[in-house]
């Protein structure tokens, strides 16, 4: 049986070229050969297609045979008589004879690209002649459509070099000096303002560097995370301007000391006697423009960024991105201070 294999590998991953494809209202956007697909994209379901291989456009009514989510899209169908103008005989037969099953099938290769599988195979009794044309007329359509798949799922995908994680980081991480981090016994942290910033004296290095994509962590402009570490509260100090100061929420468990004029969150103290972490300040070390601070060391609250607004198809770069670093991405906070909070909370 006459059958049209094309393929193409795109170098986005699987999930976001199966929402491109699942996303069928936006067809007209990027595809020229399946110009719109009207219909629900759950098994068994009929679609309504116009198709267009070449400069006709056809419009056709399939049934979606399989439907394996964010691997494999498959409808059959019959083509219609206006594919073979003209002759009205064949006109009149081309339903009969062309009876074709579509497939577009995603294999992923790797995080984050995949090789995209696009195929019809004919049953009917396809006459040689007819098959002569219309073969090479879909051959070409498929390829371009796999082409517009590809430009739109790279170009989606690219966007991940779009996102700013935090200055601290996005050009790699840096390291404290070997011999200074042992050494570094802290500096002083200055808010925004260019008039009577509050200034804040920490006189330790500080521990558990981490990013964090809560909502609450005071972000820099533009970055999706927040850089927090903690230090000792008794090795916490305000110098200059406290009365600027004002906390935040004052119900959350990190009572967050904000500047009024900035709103740079300039310390924040945990005042629950019994938290595992009551006794330790939380600092943003980056509001000091002295270098030898203890580098971020993982990253906690990945996915509360969607929460915040961010786009849920970029997490997966989000989270690429961040083990590149080697911050390792979690949901909470390091395994490390989760068994700690665990351990704290755990009846003795
Ligand atoms: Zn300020
Ligand atoms: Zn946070």
């Amino acid at each position: 049986m006459p059958s049209i294999t094309t393929e193409i590998k795109i170098n986005a991953p699987a999930h976001i070229v199966w929402n491109i494809l699942d996303d069928t209202d936006y067809y007209r956007q990027w595809n020229s050969t399946v110009l719109s697909m009207a219909g629900k994209t759950t098994l068994g379901q009929k679609l309504a297609l116009e198709f267009s291989p070449g400069d006709k456009v056809m419009n056709i009514k399939v049934r979606i045979s399989r439907l394996v989510a964010l691997r494999e899209f498959r409808w059959g169908g019959k083509l219609p008589e206006r594919i073979w103008q003209g002759n009205p005989i064949e006109k009149w037969l081309m339903p009969l004879l062309f009876i074709g099953e579509h497939a577009l099938i995603i294999e992923p290769v790797g995080e984050d690209s995949c090789r995209f599988v696009h195929t019809e195979d004919f049953s009917g009794l396809v006459p040689t002649l007819a098959w002569k044309k219309i073969g090479p007329e879909m051959d070409t359509a498929y390829n371009k459509m796999n082409a517009e798949l590809k430009a739109r799922a790279e170009a989606i995908y690219k966007k991940k070099y779009d996102f700013k994680l935090h200055p601290a980081v996005d050009l790699g991480v840096k390291n404290a000096p070997d011999n200074s981090a042992g050494n570094f016994s802290g500096s002083t942290l200055s808010c925004h303002c260019v008039i009577q910033p509050v200034e804040v004296a920490v006189n330790s290095q500080s521990a558990h560097n981490h990013l964090c994509g809560c909502s609450l962590c005071w972000k820099p402009k533009e970055a999706l995370f927040a850089q927090v570490a903690v230090v000792p509260k008794e090795k916490v100090k305000v110098t200059a301007n406290q009365q600027k100061l004002k906390v935040v929420d004052r119900t959350a468990t990190i009572q967050r000391h904000a500047c009024r004029d900035c709103g740079v969150h300039m310390v924040g103290r945990i005042e629950n006697t019994n938290h595992p972490f009551y006794g330790l300040d939380f600092i943003h070390t980056e509001l000091s423009n002295i270098d030898g601070w203890a580098p971020p060391q993982f990253s906690a609250y990945v996915s509360s960024l969607v929460e915040s607004g961010t786009q849920p198809q970029i997490m997966s770069a989000i989270r690429n991105r961040l083990k590149e670093l080697g911050l390792p991405p979690s949901d909470a906070l390091s395994p490390e201070l989760m068994d700690n909070i665990a351990a704290h909370s755990a009846p003795s």
